[in-house]
Parts: structure tokens; sequence; C-alpha cells
């Protein structure tokens, strides 16, 4: 999978121009490596409408000191019109994390 090295986002095989920052996608991220190399199972936590709401609930595993990572698939990146049509964002977290993880996104979408 390609990644941004700027945006460290993961974009599907097609791509291969970060569509926010313009910058050419790499195969991989050292960080992904390092993940990898510990075996860390990572579960998809829920598909969220968009970048905006991955990046919150980013910030908020960030501050408990969960990794996690944030997948997106543009559907329509190639043309520029990235957000009008299917823009979803998949967030992963460890597996013996995911359930407080779920619980935290619950929460934090109950206040919105
Ligand atoms: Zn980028």
């Amino acid at each position: 999978m390609p990644f941004c090295p700027k945006c460290r986002y993961e974009y599907v095989e097609e791509i291969d121009v970060c569509c926010d920052c313009g910058e050419k996608l790499l195969d991989k991220l050292p960080d992904e490596i390092n993940c990898s190399e510990i075996k860390v199972k990572w579960k998809p936590l829920q598909t969220l409408p968009g970048r905006i709401y991955a990046e919150m609930v980013k910030e908020v595993f960030d501050k408990k000191g969960i990794p996690s990572l944030v997948r997106s698939t543009f559907f329509s990146s190639a043309y520029g019109t990235r957000g009008i049509s299917g823009d979803t964002t998949t967030i992963f977290v460890p597996e013996d994390r995911f359930e407080e993880c779920e619980e935290i996104i619950t929460q934090m979408f109950n206040h919105i």
C-alpha cells in the first residue's frame, strides 16, 4: 500500500500522488515497518465519513497512548473532487485495545 510521507496516510494501490499535499507516495513508512515488526494485529475500528473525523479520533487515541492507523479511500481523488463523492476513512487499532477504542469513539460522537 502506498503512503504519503508527509501526511502519513495510506492510499489504495492505483494512487501514486497524495491528493492532499501532492507529495509522491512511498511504498512504506518507517513507522509502519516498525509496527509490523512488533506484530501488532490491526483491527478496523470504524469507517468514518471523512478524514476530519478520523483526525479527531486519532488525536484522542494519541493522547491516550493508543497507536492507530488511518486508511483513506478516495474514490474520486484522480479528478480532484475529494469529499464530494465517496470519501471514507477507516481507523485501525491494535486488536487487544479494540473494545477500549470502540468505547472512546462511541462517546466522542455522542457528544457532537
Ligand atoms: Zn500528503
